[in-house]
């Protein structure tokens, strides 16, 4: 007879992981208890070796969903006279170092009750158990016990008190745990806040969207926008309220069967939208589908969910089987959760809410994830993912990264953990920037995290920069591709100096000019600029993003002078002004990156004169490739300056514009383009690969959520002998650069 005690830490509390030891336990016929303490979960087992070992192993394969097992430290201890397996209730301080979950979808059971007519929570719009239901939303503070959730104001009737306390329920320590007698409850009002009586608030709302009417429906982290994805005019009149005129919209659909009406689905983009994060997939769209043509104009990608929540599975499950559902903001505002707020930025946008009184304490958008190379990859790491902490191989102090100006996300770290926030958007607006303060401290707050260093960029303008210098702790302010490079190696747990192809839209540089297309060589302490474009100057600054015909302009002029050849493209263009605004040399920045090339070379090819969203220029010229590189394909010239490679743009920009010449369409100069690239950068990082004999590279930065480029490249690379590493875990667009910043912080405070 043994007594061993087995210290587990991880994803323990509020998963079902209790119950699950107690019932694994009394499995295998073992004896003793199972306790929560600040050093992690506790269990003291008893029986003979062959159980206690079946016991260790059984307790990683069958651990329940949503935990997580880091660590589980053994000691063997005296042997005692229990008569049984137990659970002991935790004591104060208990959950100090509990990792909160994620939110997640709705399980299997859950799912088979809310639709049992003969089951108390029938068609109960916030059914939910230890195995799903929100989380991190509704957590105010710790310990993650209900009083510090939003379910404080529900206290549990006496049937889900019993499921509650009972270690054989699947409702044991449930916090969210709820029934139509003791829970939250859903309503409907018009625009204006007046309640409509209905006695099914939700099959008054699925009428209202069959009508084609706008509805604001609060959900898990927000507020969405609703309307019946087949109707053309209420999507029409949702993008003329909302001002999005030709961003994409996701659609949720009833289930994986309706999904594959409408896009192609491979097995692991199909085991992701089962999965319990349940995120967006942008999939390939299905031609002639049902669905309104206006919901991904000129897009050849749909964004698919399924339902998470039990009342998207209700408002799905009758007349509608695709819902239009688009996070409930005006541009790029933070998602609306509350519900006086929800009336009064809203009630222009909505023509009806349904609405409910759990609150929504953190926001948190749906994630977005694309799969590359035959991975998943993630666009955009929220809901479903935070605040789930990335675990590195070595501890590291901790300290607080505030990540860039767009997608926003920050970063804290704790021994070896590194907690990436959910998405927090465009600093630019005043409710984004009250949502990161509002972000920070709660995590601060519930990881218990007092940070020891500030990481920001180099920009000076970003609010997150001037955030950080408004605070006494110290601070290291971390060029932006070098934080890419960093993330990326982060993830791929590299220590080792990197090559890094890091190919970007903007970020500030050392020398004060915006770098964006660039080969660095370095690690967490250090880098050199080896390779980059030549720079070029931008007419009008950032406002020149919108309008990719002014940065082929400008392009053009450095090549050809005053000797412009004839654009087709740019036939009608008034293009004087910019001519004298670059001759002048007026509010011209200088940029060498990657996204303003294909903005550039996509307008001068015919493409995007003037955009809509985010790349759409880029995102559109890599479209007209179909997916196929050209067998036409040149090398673009180098020249070596101090050491520095950089890639003229004489030799990228003549070589466009004779194909133009030649009559070539915007399909072939794409593949010609797409192909060139992936060519001229294999061959830039043989120089470096020779120069410093590593062959290591890691691949970051926005530009690589082009498809054909990426997949390309990778290939090439990896034929020609390289290690290459990619995101997987974190986006490789600016949503991941706090993870990078984390990594040269605590890299910093090491030395
Ligand atoms: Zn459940
Ligand atoms: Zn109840
Ligand atoms: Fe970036």
């Amino acid at each position: 007879m043994l007594r061993r005690r087995l210290t587990i830490n991880g994803i323990v509390q509020g998963v079902g992981f209790r119950p699950f030891i107690y019932s694994l336990a009394r499995d295998i016929g073992l004896v003793g208890s199972v306790y929560n303490t600040s050093d992690g979960v506790k269990v003291e087992v008893q029986g003979n070796l062959p159980q206690l070992e079946q016991f260790e192993s059984r307790l990683h394969s069958e651990a329940p969903p949503l935990s997580t097992i880091i660590s589980v430290e053994m000691e063997d201890i005296p042997t005692r006279d229990d008569s049984e397996f137990t659970i002991v209730s935790s004591h104060d301080n208990a959950s100090v170092s509990t990792l909160i979950s994620p939110d997640v979808a709705l399980c299997d059971d859950c799912k088979a009750e809310l639709f049992d007519n003969k089951d108390r929570r029938y068609r109960y719009p916030f059914i939910n158990c230890t195995n799903c239901g929100p989380r991190y939303t509704i957590i105010e503070d710790i310990p993650y016990d209900r009083p510090f959730t939003s379910m404080k104001h529900f206290p549990l009737c006496e049937t889900c008190h019993a499921e509650y306390q009972n270690p054989q329920d699947r409702r044991f320590h449930a916090q969210p745990n709820a029934c139509p007698a003791c829970g939250p409850q859903v309503w409907i009002t018009d625009h204006s806040g007046k309640k409509i009586e209905s006695t099914d608030p939700v099959s008054k709302t699925i009428e209202l969207l069959v009508e084609g009417k706008i509805l604001a429906i609060k959900g898990l982290g927000g507020f969405h926008l609703a309307v019946d994805a087949t109707n053309a005019d209420a999507v029409a009149r949702l993008r003329l309220t909302k001002g999005r005129d030709e961003k994409p919209l996701a659609l949720m659909v009833r289930d994986i069967d309706a999904a594959q009406q409408l896009v192609d689905i491979n097995p692991d983009e199909r085991a992701t939208l089962l999965s319990i994060q349940a995120p967006i997939v942008l999939c390939t769209s299905k031609e002639n589908t049902k669905t309104a043509q206006n919901i991904a104009p000129g897009n050849d990608r749909l964004g698919i969910m399924l339902p998470y929540t039990p009342l998207h599975h209700l408002l799905l499950s009758e007349k509608l089987d695709t819902l239009v559902m688009t996070s409930a903001n005006f541009s790029e505002e933070p998602i609306c959760i509350d519900n006086d707020e929800a009336l009064d930025r809203l009630s222009g946008l909505a023509d009806y809410f349904l609405l409910h009184n759990r609150d929504i304490y953190l926001r948190s958008d749906d994630s977005v994830v694309m799969e590359m190379s035959g991975e998943i990859r993630p666009l955009r790491r929220s809901r479903g993912f935070a605040p789930r902490p990335l675990f590195m191989q070595k501890k590291g102090q901790s300290v607080l990264a505030v990540g860039g100006e767009l997608k926003n996300v920050i970063g804290l770290s704790k021994d070896e953990k590194i907690f990436l926030s959910q998405h927090i958007g465009d600093l630019e607006n005043l409710e984004a920037f009250e949502f990161f303060q509002m972000t920070i401290d709660h995590i601060q707050q519930i990881f218990e995290i007092e940070p020891e260093l500030i990481i920001h960029d180099l920009h000076p303008e970003y609010l997150s920069t001037k955030w950080a210098k408004d605070h006494s702790i110290p601070l290291l302010g971390v060029q932006h591709h070098h934080a890419h490079l960093a993330s990326c190696m982060a993830e791929n747990n590299l220590d080792e100096p990197v090559i890094g192809i890091i190919m970007d839209g903007t970020g500030y540089g050392t020398d004060g000019t915006i770098w964006g297309g660039e080969f660095l060589i370095g690690d967490a302490s250090g880098f050199e600029r080896k390779t980059h474009f030549e720079p070029m100057p931008l007419p009008g600054g950032e406002a020149a993003i919108k309008s990719p015909w002014r940065i082929g302009l400008s392009y053009l002029h450095h090549v050809f002078g005053n000797n412009l050849p004839k654009i087709p493209a740019f036939k009608d263009r008034e293009i004087q002004p910019i001519l004298k605004m670059l001759e002048a040399n007026i509010n011209s920045p200088l940029t060498s990156s990657c996204g303003r090339l294909f903005d550039a070379v996509a307008a001068l090819s015919g493409g995007r004169q003037e955009i809509r969203y985010e790349a759409q220029a880029a995102i559109e010229f890599m479209q007209a490739a179909r997916n196929e590189l050209g067998t036409d394909s040149s090398l673009f010239e180098s020249s070596n300056i101090n050491g520095t490679n950089i890639i003229t743009m004489n030799s990228i920009i003549e070589n466009l514009v004779s194909r133009i010449r030649d009559g070539k369409d915007q399909v072939k100069l794409s593949q010609w383009f797409h192909s060139s690239l992936v060519n001229t950068f294999s061959h830039m990082t043989d120089i470096l690969r020779e120069e410093s004999g590593i062959d290591r590279v890691v691949l970051s930065g926005g530009v690589f959520q082009n498809r054909l480029l990426f997949e390309s490249l990778l290939e090439k690379l990896e034929t020609a002998g390289y290690k290459v590493y990619t995101h997987k875990q974190v986006p490789t667009n600016d949503g991941g650069i706090a993870l990078g910043q984390v990594i040269i912080g605590q890299n910093y405070l090491r030395k």
